[in-house]
Parts: C-alpha cells; structure tokens; sequence
C-alpha cells in the first residue's frame, strides 16, 4: 500500500528531505508516481531478488535506505537481499509534489538446518518413501530419512530386507546439511504381494533407539501377470527420466506395459530394455490379465493430395511410435516399439517428388524401424496419429513458392501469434508495460507487413484476448499454415540481476525449424539488439511438428535499457520489419532458382551470390 510521507526526517539523520505541502493537487495519481511492480507480496525462498518499479521521470529512489538510480523512463531495477522469515522492503519516491512509500511484504521461508547430535531426533516429513511406490522384481529402492547426525540406521521391509545398513551421506551431498541417512535394497522375487511400509531403527549418539516407519508403501508387481494400461491424454508425454525432458509425445488409446511408479509416474516398458516414464494421468490401468501389446506390421502404402503425402503402415494393434527427423541428409524416421514386419510390402506414390526412398530394418525382435528419405532440402513438417490400427504419417509437401521479389512470401500461410492476452498478461516492465499489450502491437505489424509481402496470414488474436496454447496452434492448424510464429518479449527470474538479461532470441525445438531461427535471430540481432541466443527448447507451441513454429523474444523489457527502447518512437516497427526480412530470408534460397555453384580455391571461403539476394 502506498503511503504519504509527512515527515521531514526519513532515514533519522541519513537522509533529510524537505516535504512541500502539497500532495496530490496535481492529479496524478499516487500509482504513477511510485508503482513497483516486482516483487509483490509473496513467498520467495532466495537469498537475493531483483525489484523493478517507476517513478514520475527526474524523481529520486531508494530503496531499503539506497539511494537508486532512475532512468529516464522514470525506471528503477536492482536487487536486494532476504533475511530468512518476514522482510518488509521499503521503497520511498521523492518527486516535486512530494515523497510517498511503499513497503512490499516477502516471506523468505527459514531454511532448514541440521539437527544437533543429541538429543536423538528424526523429522518425520523427510522420511521418504512419503508417497506409495510402485516396483517390481529387480527394481532398485531408495530410502531416506532426517535425523540427528552422528546416528546409526537401518531399515526393514517385510520379504524384502531385514535391517538393512543405512549410510549418513556426507554433509556436501544434501543440502549441506549432516543427518540425511540413506538406504538401497534391490527388489528380490517375493511371494506376497501386499502394500509393505519401510520400517527404520535409529540410534542416535546419546544411545537413544527410535523406531518409525514410511507413510508411502512398497507396491510390489507380481512377475507371472503384466500389468497393462492404455494412454487416455490428447497427447501424453513420455520422458526417458523423472526429472527428464519430453522424449516422446503418444497419441490416446496406445496400450503399454506397467513396471513401476513413483513421484506420480507410471514406468512403461516400450520395449525389452526400454523404460520411459509416463504421468499417471496419463495412463488408465487396464484389467489385469490384459496382453501386452506386440503387433505385426504388414503393408506401408501411401497416398497424396497436393499439401500431404501420407504413408499408411498397416499393424496388428497399435503400439507406441516415435518419430527421428534428420536434415542431412533430409529424411525422417519411425519407430515402432514391440512391433516386427512380418512381410515386406512398401508401394511408394505414383509420381511424388517429396519421398525419395524408403528402408525398413529389424534391429531386435522387439522394435521395427522405417526410415523415410525425402528430396526436400526444406522439411515443412509432419503429423502422426493412428485411424483404427493404421498409423498415419503424413508428410507435407513443398509449397509452391514464387519468385517475384516484391511478393516473395506468396503461397505461404503464415499465423502470427501475439503471446498471452486477456487474463494472461505475461511480464511486466518496469514501468509497468505489460508485455500482452506490447506482443498484440507488435504481432500486428508483423501480420500485416508479411501480408504486403504476399503471405496468406492468419491472427491467433487481433483483441485482448485469453487463449491457451492448444487453442493457439488449433488456428495454425486449421489453417494449413507452413509457418506459426509466436511473438513475445521476456524477463527474468526473481532472481536474476534486472541488468543482465538483455536483447533477442529465438525458440525453436522441432529440426525442420532451426533454419527459421537462425534467419530471424539474425535480422534481430542486425537491428542492434543484443545477442541472447537461439535456443533450443520444447515449448508446447515449439514442439508442434505439423509446421515450422518459431517462438520470438524480442527483447528482455525487464531491463531498463531494452524497455527504453520499446518505448521508443517507431522501434516496435523496426522490430517488425526485422521479424518479416528474417522469414524473408529463409524463404529467399527456397523459392529462388539454384544459385550456380561457385568454384572455390582451397582455403577460401565462396563468394556470396549477390545476385540472388
Ligand atoms: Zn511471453
């Protein structure tokens, strides 16, 4: 809350001010003249955090006592340290009409700390397993505890162990804290199948025994009766490790082998010695005795319109599939886990130009591999999804691009897409400006300066309004767009330094797109806004294989300097020029004819071929 500062005298002797009379005569409201914006009052377990504000420009700063420095946007950032428990940040603005205060609330959580060696004493929310876990023979099983250091452990689990040693890991390895025990037991063949509870014996130095046992239970799977599910999300995402990235994306109703589960994941097994996990919202377990899926592929046909062309692999069942792209050379590659080609029998189209060849081979029993090789220097996307027990790979084809300069995006659709809006409004900038605002601004510039260039385009929003991401690439793709760019602008982290951070990068996550990255990257980068990076990340609108999808971020307006620019007579317009001279250039050596090949001398570089440009 905002406070009027009547007092001559702020800071005791530190720092006197003189307060004149008057105090909201000249009707601007106490929101502009001092509005912090970051943080609000919260939880933030840091040590440090940044903050970020406005004031009227030529007022004076401080914050905690620090005099601060205002750009002339009127802007302030730094950073200031938390104390564990309540801190109470105060920020005070001095402008002509007076001083105001606003004092920001941040809960830093008090860490915690290690437990002295007597008495004996255990912390019971860090026993672990906390939640039930799932395993089955041969699996390997963690436990832990928190507990008075110096101790001796051990720990049970009916048919499983009998006390079991336990080790006090060295103070460096958690948390940096003594007193963390930790146990292994691998899960051996057992005869009862019942949910078991990990009991541990304590002894702590003063001699004292502690007997306490897990919340979570040991699952135990039976080896004679796999356990069987079926995926039940629109896509369902399996990674290669808990913590891990998104290795595969899975269509609905694909039925998958159930090893395990821990911190709410179900481990399947795609294959004889591949494990992936998998949510288990994502997973709906099927009755036991259901088989695991094993499929037989017969005939790989296909078929084409003039956008796709479609291979169609006819199997038993369905089973999971995983997709490879390869840009050189250009091909793309599916893996079919627990599938084998029974017998060979691939028609390709009758007079296609994007598939060059195909190959299939068996490396094990259990996974078939078709590897697709295509004659596009430029992929332009795929999809997957299965039709009854046909899987349908749809490939698209190249469009028809022109080659008039003045229209060199004809034949293209394109959706732009101006990040956020309506209730979510992304970041705000230090004085304020909220990024939804800035990205719809920009995004139509964008749209209609790639129009002029000839391109179809497509809005995911021309309003204020709120759209999740599915709704977002829905549009792209309803339109049959071949490009989907997503404009925004970043920030920074509660605890990153606010004057770091700077300028442009683009996102990209899918191959087929590196190329659109790079060309924008570059444009931006040209206009003289600093190098962040074109970086690979699998954002749920990136990660969209159907077309090339590019997420922007133009500029960090959580630093001062970059916000100055966005509030800038005619920058937002330089940056969208910039934005549609990148897709320009990706699409320039596409559409053009094939430049002649340069002769080139050992050792020297070919000259660029200006004429093409
Ligand atoms: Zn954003």
């Amino acid at each position: 809350m905002i406070k009027h500062i009547f007092k001559t005298s702020l800071f005791a002797s530190a720092l006197v001010i003189s307060v004149p009379p008057v105090t909201a005569q000249a009707g601007i409201p106490d929101s502009l003249r001092l509005n912090v914006v970051f943080p609000s009052d919260d939880t933030l377990n840091f040590e440090r955090i940044r903050f970020a504000g406005s004031v009227l420009p030529g007022s004076k700063v401080w914050v905690q006592g620090q005099d601060t420095f205002v750009y002339p946007t009127g802007a302030f950032v730094g950073m200031v340290d938390l104390a564990p428990g309540m801190n109470e940040i105060v920020f005070i603005g001095l402008d002509s009409i007076g001083a105001l205060s606003d004092t920001i609330r941040v809960l830093r959580e008090p860490p915690l700390v290690a437990f002295p060696s007597v008495p004996t004493v255990v912390n019971h929310r860090l026993v672990s397993p906390a939640d039930d876990v799932y395993l089955s023979a041969g699996d390997v099983l963690e436990v832990e505890f928190f507990g008075s250091p110096g101790g001796v452990a051990t720990f049970s689990i009916d048919d499983i162990s009998k006390n079991m040693r336990m080790v006090e890991l060295p103070k460096r390895v958690r948390n940096g804290l003594n007193g963390w025990y930790k146990g292994t037991v691998m899960i051996p063949p057992v005869e009862d199948y019942k949910p078991k509870p990990v009991h541990f014996r304590f002894r702590g130095k003063d001699g004292q025994v502690l007997n306490f046992e897990s919340n979570g239970k040991i699952n135990l799977f039976s080896p004679f009766i796999p356990a069987v599910g079926v995926t039940c999300d629109t896509t369902n995402i399996v990674q290669l490790k808990p913590e891990g990235e998104i290795w595969i994306e899975l269509p609905p109703d694909i039925r998958l082998q159930v090893i395990g589960e821990r911190k709410g994941l179900k481990i399947v097994r795609l294959a004889e010695n591949i494990t992936g996990y998998i949510s288990v919202k994502s997973i709906l377990m099927l009755p036991p005795g259901t088989p695991i899926p094993q499929a037989a592929v017969g005939n790989i046909s296909t078929i084409e319109d003039d956008e796709w062309v479609q291979v169609c692999v006819n199997l038993s069942e369905r089973v999971p599939v995983k997709v490879n792209q390869f840009l050189a050379p250009s091909g793309l590659e599916l893996v079919f886990f627990r599938a084998q080609m029974v017998r060979p029998w691939i028609v390709y189209p009758a007079n296609d130009k994007t598939i060059r060849s195909m190959q299939w081979w068996q490396p094990s029993s259990d996974f078939f591999v078709l590897r697709i090789d295509l004659n596009q220097t430029q992929q332009w996307g795929y999809k997957v999804r299965y039709v009854g027990n046909q899987l349908w790979f749809s490939i698209r084809k190249n469009p028809v691009l022109s080659n008039i300069p003045n229209f060199l995006l004809y034949g293209l659709t394109i959706t732009v897409d101006a990040g956020h809006g309506g209730e979510s409004e992304g970041a705000t900038s230090p004085t304020g400006l909220l990024e939804k605002n800035l990205n719809l601004t920009y995004a139509n510039m964008v749209a209609d300066l790639l129009e002029r260039a000839g391109a179809h385009v497509v809005r995911t929003r021309t309003q204020d309004t709120t759209l999740t991401l599915q709704d977002r690439v829905k549009i792209s793709e309803d339109a049959g767009s071949h490009i989907f760019l997503s404009l925004h602008h970043n920030s920074i982290v509660p605890t990153s330094d606010p004057l770091r951070p700077r300028g442009s990068s683009t996102f990209f996550a899918v191959p087929h797109s590196e190329a659109l990255a790079k060309t924008l990257y570059d444009r931006l980068v040209g206009i003289g806004l600093n190098p962040f990076g074109r970086i690979i990340s699998n954002y749920y609108v990136t990660r969209q294989t159907s077309m090339i999808s590019i997420l922007v971020e133009a500029t960090f307006m959580s630093h001062p300097e970059d916000e100055r620019l966005l509030l800038s007579e005619g920058f937002l317009f330089d940056l969208a020029l910039a934005t549609v001279e990148g897709v320009k250039d990706f699409v320039r050596p596409l559409a053009s004819p094939a430049p002649p090949i340069l002769e080139t001398k050992i050792g020297l570089p070919a000259e660029p071929d200006t004429t093409q440009n």
